[in-house]
């Protein structure tokens, strides 16, 4: 998809599935699993994906999915499905290797969106799968994944950022930064205390939309991308188009979670 001068594409990863009840909380299992209806081992099933964004100057991978270093026993326990690895599918949809990919970004770092930050090497050792890549992630994030909770431990598994950091490709960010001209991280508590959400705003589009998802650990599920009127619209995004008179684009796509 062209937007503006970015080329930005939605990388699917995989499916996995996780416990239906840690999935929705609070709300009854009748509800929940009409809508997404839960194996014999009360999983639902997931989609992970990733997007990419080639500016013409970076190319960004905003998160890298459940990646490959799971076990066949782990394979089997979060019922991980993959038709092609994420490096295969960003080589079929967008034509770059991972030497090509300069930004990555991480909304968080539980296991299912920074599992692909790394891969195993023929000896076993993680290593950055993006061996040219800056790796951005809240400074909160990170700290917090060093002292997780006893809640949210087991979503975090260092494998994921260390080998990074001690590459010194990991760079600690604001709770709200800009990644590239137009493409902004901010942070939006809820699913944890630092997980960040990204938006796109560019210039001279015709319109926009916004694609959200909201869901997640813990609460419900809602995908839906749609358009509307920029007057509709608050927040900077407005206010620049209101400079330059024109329409925006503007994507603030996350996690695609159940379909
Ligand atoms: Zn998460």
């Amino acid at each position: 998809m062209q937007i503006s001068d970015y080329h930005v594409e939605i990388i699917p990863d995989a499916e996995f599935r996780l416990d239906g009840g840690a999935m929705f909380g609070v709300v009854p299992r009748n509800l929940w699993a009409q809508v997404c209806p839960p194996d014999d081992q009360n999983r639902i099933r997931m989609n992970m994906n990733c997007v990419f964004v080639d500016t013409g100057v970076e190319k960004v991978l905003i998160e890298t999915g459940i990646g490959d270093k799971w076990s066949a026993k782990e394979s089997l326990m979060y019922g991980i499905k993959r038709e092609r690895t994420l490096i295969e599918t960003l080589r079929q949809r967008v034509g770059v290797e991972p030497e090509d990919i300069s930004i990555v970004v991480n909304t968080h770092l539980h296991f299912d969106h920074a599992g692909g930050n790394t891969t195993l090497n023929i000896s076993g050792t993680a290593i950055p799968t993006f061996p040219n890549a800056r790796y951005f992630v809240s400074s909160a994030e990170l700290e917090h994944a060093e002292n997780p909770t006893e809640r949210d431990r087991a979503s975090y598994l260092p494998e994921n950022w260390r080998p990074v950091l001690q590459a010194g490709q990991f760079e600690g960010k604001d709770a709200d930064y800009e990644v590239v001209p137009g493409l902004r991280m901010e942070t939006h508590p809820g699913h944890n205390r630092s997980m960040q959400c990204w938006r796109l705003c560019l210039v001279l589009q015709i319109s926009y939309r916004c694609g959200r998802m909201f869901v997640s650990h813990g609460s419900w599920a809602s995908t839906s991308i749609r358009s509307r009127r920029l007057n509709q619209r608050k927040d900077c995004c407005r206010k620049q188009c209101v400079r330059s008179g024109c329409a925006f684009f503007i994507m603030s796509l996350m996690w695609l979670f159940a379909d």
